[in-house]
Formats: structure tokens, sequence, C-alpha cells
């Protein structure tokens, strides 16, 4: 590639918002046959609300949202600035947390009050012997029900992400969070169909809520309950088909799917390991920029051949 058009390529890239790494990421780029795409923070805002709390037991909303936070402080996660916009915004005292610990794409833990505090999926729990009290799907449909109703930003927020919080080995409540779908999605969706390009959805969000974001926006392939490992693995098995992989995400989870893939791409609104992991950065996290790059390639590398 001679660098003077690589140059320029580069550069009107990043006026648009898409910084690419270096020529090879925009040779690759040319012909991409599949997108592996991340759910929260990439598909939707990553800016989630609570909708809704469910306890069962002698604990009350108020106490939950104090234990819950207390842990999420220490998280990076999107789901914890929900529980902890929350408690500010009832103006709970959230005690300090010690011994924390975080399992990515899973949940968190620590002690508060010399408690054992967790909260993440379900399969998170499980792994302490825990059994999660709620069916997922009510919850799901109870919030979507709320949602179409309400919606205080005036938005739809359908999509629910279940969050369980579990104390001294007693699954005491589940919060349902809701994440809108980003704007420009829908019409990214449609300009990587019109290119042909297959797109798989893998979330560590658990099935229903998969299902509902799949379902909204027409994806038909999606995996649900992913763990970052799983990530990987997947952008290796398609690669391992010969297939050009493109994968796109926004956390810490993504990052070795991100590395792996020919084509990283990292939401600038994400995480820091994400975007060093990536070969390009849609600086506002703007879907339809893959589609811009992609264009961009095909058209320096038709300039340079
Ligand atoms: P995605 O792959 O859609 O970006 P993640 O892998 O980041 O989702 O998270 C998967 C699931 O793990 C979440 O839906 C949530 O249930 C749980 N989880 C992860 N981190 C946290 C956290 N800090 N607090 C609560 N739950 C969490
Ligand atoms: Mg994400």
């Amino acid at each position: 590639a001679t660098p003077m058009s690589v140059m320029v390529g580069v550069g009107r890239g990043a006026k648009e918002g898409v910084l690419i790494k270096n020529a090879e990421v925009l040779e690759v780029l040319t012909d991409i046959d599949v997108l592996v795409i991340d759910k929260t923070g990439t598909l939707t805002e990553g800016r989630p609300e609570i909708t809704s709390i469910k306890t069962f037991g002698e604990l009350s909303e108020a106490d939950v949202l104090a234990l819950a936070a207390s842990v999420e402080t220490h998280s990076e996660h999107p789901l914890a600035q929900a529980v902890m916009r929350r408690a500010r915004r009832d103006e709970l005292s959230v005690p300090d947390a010690a011994n924390f610990s975080s399992d990515t794409g899973s949940g968190v833990r620590a002690t508060v009050n010399g408690k054992s505090v967790l909260v993440g999926n379900p399969d998170y729990l499980k792994g302490e012997g825990i059994q999660t009290q709620s069916n997922e799907q009510t919850v799901v449909d109870d919030v979507a029900l709320d949602a179409s109703k309400t919606g205080s930003d005036g938005r739809q927020r359908v999509v629910a992400t279940m969050v369980h919080v579990a104390v001294d080995g007693k699954h005491v409540a589940t919060i349902a969070v809701s994440d809108p779908i980003k704007a420009s999605t829908p019409d990214a969706l449609a300009q990587l169909n019109d290119l042909g390009i297959r797109v798989v959805m893998l979330t560590g969000d658990a099935e229903p809520t998969a299902r509902a974001i799949a379902g909204e926006l027409g994806i038909n392939e999606y995996h649900a309950g992913i763990s970052p490992a799983d990530k990987h693995r997947f952008v290796e098995e398609l690669k391992a088909e010969n297939l050009r992989v493109a994968m796109a995400g926004d956390g810490i989870n993504d990052a070795p799917a991100l590395a792996a893939a020919d084509v990283g791409i990292a939401m600038g609104t994400g995480a820091g390991v994400a975007i060093e992991s990536a070969g390009v950065t849609l600086v506002g996290g703007d879907l339809r920029g893959v589609v811009a790059a992609i264009h961009l390639s095909r058209k320096t590398m038709r300039n340079i051949r």
C-alpha cells in the first residue's frame, strides 16, 4: 500500500469519527465476511437504568440497593453505574465494601457490613450454589410492559437485563435494568445487511434478554450467556472456517475477542483495554462507522491497486 493513499484514507476516516490504526487494518476491512457483535454498550447505549426491583425475603428495596451499590462502587461495568446512580438518586447511605472481586462477564462480590454480597447473573450465583428464585421471563415481560407504558425520557426501554443480588448465600433480589438500543443501531444493521455481511450477536447476558433484543433488531444469529473466553473461541472458530472476521465490542470482556479478530472494532465510549485491543475505534460508538470504514477501505485499496 502506498503510504500516501493510506494516510489520506486514515485521515478521511478520522474526520468521520472512525479511527483506523494502520494500513493493514485498512486492507483487511475490504472483505469482511462476518461481524461478531457484543450487545451491552455496543448495540445498546450502555447507559442502563433500573426499571424495577423484586425482593425475596426480609430485606427492603433500599437495603438491597445499598448493599449492591456498595459492591458496584468498585466495578466499571455499565450495570454498576445503573445501580450507583439509583442509590445516589434515592440518597441511600452506601456502606464501605471489603474484599472486592470481579469475575468479568459474570458478576462482582464483596464483604459489606460483615455480610457476603454477590451481584451478577444466574450462573454467577449458581457457581456459589445459590439458586435464583425469579422466573427471568416473567420479570422481562413485566419490565417490557412498564417501559411501554412509562419511559421517563419518552424512549422505549424494552431491553431488560436481570441483575441478581445474593446476601450470605441467599438470593434476596432481582433488579431489572434496561438499556435503550442506540438510535443508530437499526440503520447500521440494515447497511451491513446490504453489504452481505453476516452478523452474529454474542452476549454475556441471559437468554430472555438476548432473545428480546435480537428479535427487536432482526438479528437471526445470537448466543447468550457467553463468557469472555467463549467470545474469543467463537472468533477463532470462524477464522478456522476461513472467514474474515470483524468483532465489535466495548468492554473488558470483549478485549480477547477483539484482539483475535481479523479486525477488532472498539466503541470509543467503552473500556480502555477494548480500544487498545482493536484496530478500529468508533469515536462516538456509532456502528454505522463500521460500514463507513469498509467503504473507505475499499476506495483506498482501489486507488492503490
Ligand atoms: P455483554 O456481553 O452483553 O456486554 P457482559 O459480558 O459485560 O455483557 O455481562 C454479562 C452479564 O454478567 C450481565 O448481563 C450481568 O448479568 C453480569 N454482570 C457482569 N458484570 C456485572 C456487574 N458489575 N454487576 C452486575 N452484574 C454483572
Ligand atoms: Mg459490552
